[in-house]
């Protein structure tokens, strides 16, 4: 059972791998006080725990494939009962199926879908440079984002943020995910859902702006 209020409204952050959702998603999330929801994370979180839902996630991540939709529904389905999601929520790389879109709008209402748009030839130098702080979640860049030098020798690449994983990760991105934002944008011509589309090639405070003067535009 839903346990959406009728008045919340949930955000979609939506975008290829590598455009940036994760670092922004935190922004949002602080100015609009709506908790942030990450798949990723939480499948990650699963396979490094080692439970059964880890280890059948495990194998489609590392490919760089979409973990079956059953297995999406089920967790997002579990973390929408959560007391602090109540007043709506920020879906970070959710949802990536038609499926699954089909699956939210019978559960959750969705005010704003913010699509962050980057080319897919700059996609591949962001996610292989990518580097993580295991220890606060921060994101950095070997090039376009260095880490404080303090911090470096802690920092660690996502297993799939590899080159041969990422064109994977690109094509499932065009052939699952892509078609979704033709299939939000029919859905905003028919609803009152706002659809915000940014240039997502600028600087983390650049593509942070844009998001948040298109948010505060009624
Ligand atoms: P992300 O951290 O969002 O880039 O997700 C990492 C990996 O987790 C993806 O490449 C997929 O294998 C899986 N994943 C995350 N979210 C979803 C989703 N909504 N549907 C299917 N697979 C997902």
């Amino acid at each position: 059972m839903p346990t959406f209020s009728s008045q919340a409204s949930s955000i979609i952050l939506f975008g290829p791998p590598g455009a940036g959702k994760g670092t922004q998603a935190v922004k949002i999330s602080q100015s609009t006080g709506k908790p942030q929801i990450s798949t990723g994370d939480m499948l990650r979180e699963a396979v490094n725990r080692g439970t059964d839902l880890g280890n059948e996630a495990k194998g489609y991540m590392e490919s760089g494939q979409l973990v079956p939709d059953s297995i999406i529904i089920g967790l997002i389905s579990e973390r929408l009962k959560q007391p602090d999601a109540s007043d709506g929520v920020l879906f970070d790389g959710f949802p990536r199926t038609i499926a699954q879109a089909e699956e939210l709008s019978r559960i959750a209402k969705v005010s704003t879908v913010i699509m962050i748009q980057v080319p897919d030839e700059d996609i591949v130098k962001r996610i292989v440079g990518r580097r993580m702080d295991p220890e606060t979640g921060d994101i950095f860049h070997v090039k376009f984002r260095p880490a404080p030098e303090e911090i470096v020798a802690r920092l660690i690449q996502r297993k799939d943020d590899n080159e041969e994983t990422v064109r994977s990760r690109l094509n499932a991105y065009h052939q699952q995910t892509k078609p979704l934002s033709e299939w939000y944008s029919g859905l905003s011509e028919r609803s009152d859902l706002r659809i915000i589309s940014v240039d997502g090639r600028g600087s983390i405070v650049q593509v942070s702006e844009s998001i948040r003067r298109e948010l505060e535009v009624s």
